[in-house]
């Protein structure tokens, strides 16, 4: 039966001297045990009558050979770094047996110099990424873009595990295509490495979707895209890809789903209030001829009203009393029951809020408190909505059965919005049945 430690620890002893018996841990660390290093006779903690300074130097002196400086003169500048750097640090790699230290001993023994892709198959991508940056920070390697590689990398695995050659063709060009796309002279940040692989997943999400419906990328069909789009959470960041397959030719049947900055609901319906207004204003004599017309202008045609408040009285006109409107170039046909207020608008507008102003209007529809400016737009919204108006729904609800029927040139100009914008609308609304 060994007898215990005296040290006051439990445990094995390790060491006994003429003041008692130690543990293990003591005689490492306990002050009993330091002693002059054979070498240079520093007081450490001894290992084979060295201290730590000797064994760290004869760790890197073993390790920085002149064979290996030889070789590889670079390493020079990573044998000054650690040499001088803390020594307890030095000797915990060296002792630790750390990927850190096995990946610089697994450097020094390459036969040439060291490279990115030398690194890279000396372990994984984790393993050598401390020594990796630690050699870039030395000037042995280049800086390199360690997040666009890594993306190659994962995008490379995902694409060969890709079950169609069409579907891997497509992707594999698609990547390339946006690496050569990138700034190349400035590095991925991690949030755009983030963004990369968010998109490649969802695109990897669209390709099962259309190989579970028997097709692959170049024959997909929109349905399936469509019901693709209402399933997954962020569809927008396939928009990239599905564009380019149209660009490119891979696909140019499939219509990519396209931002909404602005909401706008197609084939969005009239709403309760609108719709009652519309037929109040119809039907009911409550409101003057100009809202009455202003209702039926944003709720049936969806014309905003910073366009209506522009209109001059000389774009109504009553044509064998049939009412017609003017938009820039654009005749519009009016409801017949519209041919009373029309004229009444072109008998002349009483204006009884201008002071000191002439009694009519002879250039606005709507006129507005300063001479010779039409009513500001906001003023007619707030008197459209005094009536249970919502202009900007039924700008929506209206536009969205307009874009249907008429080009969007056309819508553009009616409507007051870009050609860009009513293009869109066009080709999204005119590409789905169920839209309509
Ligand atoms: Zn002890
Ligand atoms: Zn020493």
């Amino acid at each position: 039966m060994p007898e215990p430690p005296t040290c006051g620890h439990s445990g094995t002893v390790a060491a006994v001297l003429p003041s008692g018996r130690y543990c293990h841990y003591c005689r490492r660390y306990g002050p009993e045990f330091l002693r002059p290093c054979s070498r240079c006779n520093r007081i450490d903690h001894l290992t084979a009558q060295l201290c730590r300074h000797c064994r760290a130097a004869d760790a890197l002196a073993a390790t920085f050979t002149d064979d290996v400086l030889r070789r590889q003169p670079k390493l020079a500048a990573l044998n000054q770094h650690l040499r001088d750097a803390d020594t307890d640090y030095v000797v915990s790699l060296t002792t630790r047996r750390s990927n850190v230290w096995r990946t610089i001993t697994a450097v020094t023994a390459l036969r040439e110099p060291v490279t990115h892709d030398r690194l890279d198959r000396l372990g994984t991508m984790r393993a050598v990424s401390q020594v990796r940056s630690l050699l870039v920070q030395l000037d042995v390697l280049p800086s390199r873009d360690e997040y666009a590689i890594a993306f190659q990398a994962l995008a490379a695995r995902e694409i060969a595990a890709l079950p169609h050659g069409p579907d891997r063709l497509a992707v594999r060009q698609f990547v390339r295509w946006r690496q050569q796309r990138t700034d190349t002279t400035r590095h991925l940040t991690m949030t755009q490495a983030a963004n990369d692989r968010n998109e490649l997943r969802v695109i990897l999400s669209l390709i099962r979707a259309v190989n579970a419906a028997s097709a692959t990328i170049n024959t997909a069909q929109q349905a399936t895209l469509d019901s693709w789009v209402v399933s997954v959470r962020t569809p927008l960041k396939a928009r990239r890809f599905l564009l380019w397959c149209a660009t490119s030719g891979t696909n140019t049947g499939l219509v990519a789903p396209g931002y909404q900055r602005k909401p706008f609901n197609l084939g969005g319906k009239l709403t309760g209030s609108n719709e009652a207004a519309l037929r109040r204003a119809l039907t009911e004599d409550i409101h003057p001829p100009r809202i009455r017309l202003a209702v039926v202008l944003t709720i049936a045609y969806g014309i905003r009203v910073h366009k209506i408040v522009q209109l001059r009285r000389d774009a109504l006109a009553l044509i064998d009393g049939r009412p017609r409107i003017r938009f820039g170039t654009l005749d519009l046909e009016l409801p017949v029951v519209a041919a009373p207020w029309v004229e009444s608008i072109l008998a002349g507008t009483t204006v009884r809020n201008r002071v000191g102003g002439r009694p009519g209007d002879e250039i606005w529809i709507f006129p507005g408190y300063r001479h010779d400016d039409h009513m500001l737009p906001g003023s007619l919204a707030a008197k459209l909505r005094a009536i249970g108006v919502s202009p900007r729904r039924a700008h929506q609800a209206a536009a969205a059965s307009l874009i249907t029927q008429v080009p969007p040139a056309v819508i553009a100009r009616l409507l007051g919005i870009s050609l860009t914008t009513a293009t869109a609308w066009y080709a999204l609304a005119g590409s789905n049945i169920e839209h309509r």
